[in-house]
């Protein structure tokens, strides 16, 4: 069919750049084949294909809080991570479902335009007002799901184990509506939401726990001993100092190094920040074949600290980037931010690449990717492979600095000089889910009038 064949003037591909490249999908938007052509076929895109990239860690209400927490007043309270979670949490209690529903819907339409395909969501705000339970236990989890299939986007929704207020401490009333108080509860909770994915065919699931300082110990080992690989574990870990000193006075071991000792972190575990570690982590992570999600504008407005990367890296350790509390939302800037970070440390320009030879961006591209296809439960063996949905953001080609430059220099150009100006579009499964320039505005008055009605950004 004619509506199911695109032809690209580039696509990345893991040995390079495919020119004039033929991709022919079937209706579902899988790849039946792709070659390179002297002919053009089906729809002709004056652009260069990339993988879609992955977004893998959200938060979407805090979206609704980008841009607030920065006036800073003399209340006598150092404002740093702890502060800006008092902030946060206070968002967290006003929102009800339409308006989640609705602060997703223009998040999503963001990620879209900014050549995201996919989005794993850390979703922990589950019940009503109250702190109970709604009659769907993932109602909540719900409305990411509609406000994903609104936007086409991908979602993996990884409802999150929330059950305790830190190590050894019951729960403070402004966490009520996190609260899963039993392991079985949490397992309720799961269900409901593998059940709520099932209403979007671009929706999966995945098993989380906050953070080891929001659930018990117990119930930490049972939930990881019950992982059977066919959904990726999140968890936040080692963001803060302080929760490695209270993870030492509690456990007597540091944040990852408890888990290493305690559960069978493998692949198929994503650890979100990792921001601080000792030698002994950053091997024993890298060992176990786990992987590190970044969120590196979100890490750097919070405050968090730099990641071992030149360290992690010796080891070919594994990372995926995520946009968290949506401060940023561009990759290109994520991978940027991640670069720069490290580069000022380390007074080097070889950040993504090895004993100081590569291609930066094209090394950042293809990690980010294939850590972050783990992290949403998917497949992740190449990009564009034959039998795979076919999801990629298109860079246009007629952008001035991308027009003059060589295929060798394109991803380059894109991850260090481009912006969102400069995509063309997004495709989620063969279809078009944002082009540059198209209007949104029911999105975004939709969002202006919730926002205003919230009134929390005044
Ligand atoms: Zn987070």
């Amino acid at each position: 069919m004619e509506a199911n064949t695109y032809t690209f003037k580039g696509l990345l591909t893991e040995n390079g750049w495919l020119t004039n490249a033929v991709v022919h999908l079937d209706e579902a938007g899988i790849i039946i084949s792709i070659t390179e052509s002297d002919t053009k076929q089906g729809e002709y895109i004056n652009g260069y294909g990339l993988p879609g990239f992955q977004n893998a860690h959200s938060h979407a209400f805090q979206y609704a809080m980008a841009g607030l927490a920065e006036l800073h007043t003399d209340t006598g309270v150092q404002d740093d991570f702890w502060s800006w979670r008092n902030a946060m949490y206070g968002l967290a209690l006003t929102l009800s479902p339409e308006q989640l529903e609705v602060i997703a819907t223009m998040l999503y339409s963001e990620m879209a335009r900014h050549g995201y395909t996919a989005v794993a969501e850390f979703h922990y705000l589950h019940h009503d007002k109250d702190g109970k339970p709604y009659p769907n236990l993932a109602e909540m989890g719900a409305r990411l799901i509609a406000a994903a299939k609104a936007e086409g986007i991908r979602i993996t929704l990884v409802p999150m184990f929330y059950q305790q207020g830190g190590f050894g401490q019951p729960p403070v009333d402004r966490q009520k509506r996190f609260i899963s108080s039993t392991i079985e509860d949490y397992y309720k909770l799961l269900d409901s939401s593998i059940e709520s994915a099932k209403g979007y065919e671009n929706a999966s699931t995945g098993v989380g726990i906050h953070s080891l300082r929001a659930v018990k110990h117990e119930d930490v080992i049972s939930i990881c001993n019950a992982l059977d690989g066919s959904m990726p574990f999140h968890i936040h870990v080692s963001e803060q100092l302080k929760e490695i000193e209270d993870s030492v006075a509690f456990h007597g071991k540091r944040p990852v190094q408890w888990l290493l000792d305690n559960c069978n972190v493998n692949n198929n575990y994503h650890l979100v920040h990792a921001t601080h570690l000792d030698d002994n982590e950053v091997k024993g992570i890298v060992q176990s074949g786990a992987n590190v999600v970044l969120c590196p504008s979100t890490e750097g407005n919070l405050g968090d600290g730099l990641f071992r990367f030149e360290d992690y890296k010796k080891y070919n350790g594994n990372w995926s980037i995520g946009t968290d509390s949506h401060v940023g939302l561009n990759p290109l800037e994520e991978l940027r931010i991640l670069d720069y970070g490290q580069r000022l440390i380390s007074h080097k320009r070889t950040t993504f690449v090895t004993e100081g030879q590569g291609n930066s961006a094209f090394n950042a591209i293809k990690m980010a990717w294939q850590s972050g296809r783990k992290a949403m439960g998917a497949p992740n063996k190449e990009f564009f492979g034959i039998g795979q949905p076919f999801d990629a953001v298109v860079m246009k080609a007629d952008s001035p600095l991308v027009a003059t430059a060589s295929l060798q220099n394109l991803c380059n150009t894109f991850v260090y000089s481009a912006d969102a100006s400069d995509i063309a579009g997004t495709i989620v499964a063969g279809k078009w889910i944002y082009k540059n320039g198209q209007s949104r505005e029911t999105i975004v008055n939709n969002f202006v009038s919730t926002l205003t009605e919230l009134g929390t950004r005044v």
